[in-house]
């Protein structure tokens, strides 16, 4: 039985017994991992407020050999973000970007760039809670970039040509960009402010892409919308869950 000590974000609890709980983190180091609060529910737990979901805590548990929920010894707060809990619709978009993650990560599979993206967004949101719809598609945009579907966005993917600001480029239903030659009938065709809005999410940071998304128009943003729905569609084999609450 060794001790194990990460950072890691609070994604869910639920209530386990009479006096513990079960949490979910993103843990920095070992991804989407679960375990035992004891005593978690009790008035004056050692745990406090840590087990609040979007918590940064660090974190120290105990792994039992063959057992898929740790044991949690202790949780600091290192970031809480209990302000947004009053915020409905932030609260919303939490949800819907944290079970997105469950469903994109695999239990204990590290990757350190979902939970590096994921505690900026927070940030992000905490900063600019307003800015939340756009923060939500930058989550999206990413967590298909880690998990291997998001297309090339500067080229097409048959024909390999560059496609460039001022290119038309279409969206297949195989989730790849294609240039107007090899486009097939019903491509979904995307205005060139889209395509070059979505290949800077690459190199900009959540509140700043966001704050740029305050300036286009909304066509671009409806297309986006549409681009990051049906690229999550098409990895999850189904519809995204909670989504249409955060248009
Ligand atoms: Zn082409």
């Amino acid at each position: 039985m060794g001790i194990c000590e990460t950072e890691a974000i609070v994604l869910r609890t639920y209530k386990l017994a009479e006096a513990d709980k079960i949490a979910v983190f993103l843990a920095q180091h070992f991804g989407v991992m679960r375990g035992v609060a004891h005593g978690a529910r009790r008035l004056k737990s050692k745990f406090g407020a840590a087990l609040e979901p979007y918590t940064l805590v660090s974190l120290s548990y105990y792994e039992k050999e063959g057992q898929e929920l740790v044991g949690i010894r202790q949780a600091d707060i290192l970031r809480s973000y209990f302000e947004l809990s009053k915020n409905a619709e932030v609260i919303v978009a939490l949800e819907y970007i944290s079970g997105l993650i469950l469903e994109f990560t695999p239990p204990h599979e590290p990757n350190e760039k979902v939970f590096r993206m994921f505690r900026v967004c927070l940030e992000a949101i905490a900063s600019s809670p307003e800015d939340r719809r756009q923060i939500t598609r930058y989550c999206e945009v990413w967590l298909l970039k880690l998990s291997g579907f998001l297309p090339d966005l500067r080229s097409c993917v048959n024909c390999k040509k560059s496609l460039s600001e001022n290119i038309r480029t279409f969206l297949g239903s195989d989730g790849g960009l294609r240039c107007e030659s090899c486009a097939h009938k019903l491509d979904m065709p995307l205005g060139s402010e889209t395509t070059a809005y979505l290949r800077k999410t690459q190199r900009q940071a959540p509140g700043e892409w966001a704050r740029y998304g305050n300036t286009a128009s909304e066509i671009t943003l409806t297309e986006l919308s549409h681009v990051t729905h049906r690229l999550i569609t098409r990895a999850l084999e189904r519809l995204p869950r909670g989504r249409a609450s955060i248009e």
